[in-house]
């Protein structure tokens, strides 16, 4: 009987028993790492013009036939492709957000997913545990951004990982935050500038800034000109632990202050304070995490946060603490239609 048929007829099926359900969640590392093989193989792009067999499929990918059927089994089981026919794999809606330049697209994010540091990074989470500090800089040797820094083709799909997750988001900014009153807008840790971008383009008015490390700014050239904005969107390079540019109207920092300690995070956001008139507001766009035992996807990247550069997420109270120790009231915060919500600073 389907489970379809069991919800007609009023029953619901019987929980998994303890064991099974802790056992399915152990195995949730298992899904992560078939998705970021599938990403880092082009899969998807491969199955664009419609169903291929798994053979076709290991041929153009160089895999090994049946190891790589095994795998399209198991994506299938979890509905991102679907075996058409024995041994004939096709995209499902999941498997087409796998693809590489769609909208929605997310194979750099999981491809930056499978990056092998964050193995040897996971492999060393106790110290997090133990110690608050980042088990990266344990493992690895040095701290996350400096990693990306020296290792330019991980840097890249880090930043074009931002990317894919950041434009969903950035729509949802753009739809539920209004700009009005805002001339110029400096994006803080802009990254490729998938935020200042959509910003910049809803509101045709508007010029901005994007400011970000020396190696990131000088990459984010060609997709601020492919936006069609290299003359609305300035590029500027610096350091924001040392200070930022000034003359905005509003300080746009997404996924920044999760990134960083209290220490740290309020180092960036008095430089940020320095930089702005009395009259600019300071907008973050972060997760902000619900009190209790809800499931929100901060609490995974919490995780992540602490292991990789010991930062974290913060809830509304930690918000409006941080904001007040850096110069700021936390006027409101505007939830979006993505787990993000901007958190609107204005200087005290
Ligand atoms: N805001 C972007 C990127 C977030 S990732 C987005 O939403 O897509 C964090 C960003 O902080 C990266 O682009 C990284 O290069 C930048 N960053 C890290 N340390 C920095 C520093 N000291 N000065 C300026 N930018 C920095």
């Amino acid at each position: 009987m389907s489970t379809g048929d069991q919800k007609a007829q009023g029953r619901v099926p019987p929980a998994l028993p303890p064991p099974v359900q802790l056992f399915l969640m152990s195995e949730g590392v298992v899904i992560s790492r078939a998705l970021s093989l599938a990403a880092e193989l082009g899969i998807a792009d491969l199955l664009a013009d419609g169903p291929r067999s798994g053979e076709e499929l290991a041929q153009a990918t160089s895999t090994h036939p049946r190891s790589l059927y095994r795998i399209l089994r198991l994506l299938s089981s979890v509905g991102v492709f679907t075996e058409a026919r024995p041994g004939r794999f096709a995209l499902t809606p999941l498997g087409e957000c796998l693809r590489s330049t769609v909208p929605g697209s997310m194979r750099s994010w999981l491809r930056m997913v499978g990056l092998k540091v964050w193995f040897h990074t996971y492999a060393e989470a106790l110290h997090s545990l133990r110690t608050g500090e980042p088990a990266f800089a344990r493992s690895v040797g040095m701290e996350f951004f400096d990693y990306l820094a020296t290792h330019p083709q991980e840097g890249e799909i880090f930043n074009a990982a931002m990317s894919d997750f950041g434009r969903g988001v950035a729509a949802a900014v753009v739809q539920e935050y209004d700009f009005s009153g805002v001339d110029k807008a400096v994006d803080v840790g802009g990254g490729n500038g998938s935020l200042i971008s959509a910003i910049l383009q809803a509101n045709p008015r508007m010029t901005g800034i994007l400011f970000d490390q020396p190696h990131v700014a000088e990459g984010a050239h060609k997709s601020i000109a492919d936006a069609g904005l290299a003359k609305r969107c300035e590029i500027v390079a610096g350091d924001f632990f040392s200070s930022v540019p000034a003359g905005g109207d509003a300080y746009i920092l997404r996924w920044i202050i999760h990134d960083w300690d209290n220490d740290r995070a309020l180092t960036i956001l008095r430089n940020c304070r320095a930089a702005m008139k009395g009259t600019a507001r300071l907008l973050l766009v972060e997760t902000v995490i619900p009190p209790g035992d809800e499931a929100h996807p901060g609490k995974l990247v919490d995780f992540v946060m602490l292991i990789a550069l010991g930062g974290q997420e913060r809830t509304a109270d930690e918000y409006t603490q941080l904001l007040d120790d850096a110069g700021f009231r936390l006027n409101r915060i505007v939830s979006t239609a993505s787990p993000m919500s901007v958190l609107e600073g204005m200087p005290r």
